[in-house]
């Protein structure tokens, strides 16, 4: 297959186990680093013409792949990670590029006492994954203070979009699967450097406590159910620590499956049908999943 005139990386057959955070998933068929949002531009054009399916994979910290690998291809904005400040009154506009890591992006905001994101620190995704998915914690959502997005959509056009809440919800946003965030802005207020950093303090030793971040996980895999937060139910059904081979319910958090070394993705999908069937079964229940599973229906 011809890639004329692309200047990013093309990677064929990669085993998504070193790209997510389950560390489990067979082959993508491709991999793509686009070099900037031309490039990228170009391959989605590429794609379209030639009709590769085609998926956004920031750091893998939200999926599960299957063991027998994906069809689409991947598509990571890795190099689309630039960050820059502009004062306002009362703070700053912070503009930063869809691969930049979550993480880095808040402890860059805290060092310039930029507050308004530092109930997120620690959650392991990109910033693209996080708009896509409205991550949040400790009552505080991405949305909150993201203003605008540049998104390149399925026609390979960039569009400049101001941020409306409301299309916001929990765990949803208005980004569609054919949609990449390349880049988004967020209105930060000034706070004290000091006071951000003791508050992400206590996030980083509230999640070290609760969550069980010595194995290799999705983060939370199912959403709430009316206003109850999804380990409820996991635990009333009597779940905590059911494993299905090396897949097991976290003994720390119900919520999280842990990998305790060699469990494959058809263990986890089990162990997520396993959940579900028991928790409607003793509960009447009906848990959504917050993960997603790529490549387990053909
Ligand atoms: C230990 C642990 C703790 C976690 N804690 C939390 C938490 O407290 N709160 C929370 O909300 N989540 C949490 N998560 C889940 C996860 O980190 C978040 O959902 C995160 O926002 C996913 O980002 P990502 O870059 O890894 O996305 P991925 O997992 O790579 O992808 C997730 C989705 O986003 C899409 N996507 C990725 N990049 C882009 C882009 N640039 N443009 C458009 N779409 C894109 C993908 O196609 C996919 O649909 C946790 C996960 C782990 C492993």
């Amino acid at each position: 297959m011809e890639w004329k005139g692309i200047k990013g990386t093309v990677l064929k057959d990669v085993p998504m186990k070193r790209y997510t955070s389950m560390r489990v998933g067979g082959p993508a068929r491709l991999l793509l680093y686009p070099a900037d949002r031309y490039d990228l531009a170009a391959m989605i054009g590429h794609m379209r013409d030639t009709g590769i399916p085609y998926r956004f994979l920031g750091n893998g910290t939200n999926v599960i792949v299957s063991d027998e690998g994906i069809k689409e291809a991947l598509v990571r904005i890795t190099k689309m990670n630039r960050l820059h400040f502009t004062k306002t009154a009362g703070g700053s506009i912070a503009e930063v590029g869809g691969g930049y890591s979550l993480k880095r992006f808040i402890n860059e905001c805290a060092r310039r006492g930029l507050a308004g994101l530092e109930k997120l620190y620690w959650i392991p995704g990109s910033v693209g994954g996080g708009i896509r998915m409205n991550a949040g914690s400790f009552g505080q959502s991405i949305s909150d203070t993201l203003t605008g997005v540049d998104i390149i959509n399925e026609k390979g056009e960039i569009i400049e979009r101001q941020i409306n809440k409301e299309e916001f919800g929990y765990r949803a946003s208005p980004v569609g699967r054919r949609d990449c965030v390349i880049s988004a802005r967020f209105r930060l207020r000034t706070g004290d450097a000091a006071q951000l950093q003791k508050d992400m303090d206590y996030v980083y030793s509230e999640r070290k406590k609760n969550h069980p971040m010595e194995y290799p996980s999705a983060g939370s895999v199912f959403k709430g159910v009316g206003g109850r937060a999804a380990w409820w139910f996991v635990e009333e059904a009597g779940l905590r620590g059911y494993r299905i081979g090396d897949a097991c319910v976290s003994e720390k958090h119900t919520n999280f499956i842990v990998n305790l070394g060699h469990a494959r993705a058809r263990d986890i999908a089990a162990l997520i049908g396993k959940i579900k069937e028991e928790v409607f079964a003793r509960l009447g229940v009906r848990l959504e999943e917050e993960v997603e599973l790529w490549g387990f229906n053909g």
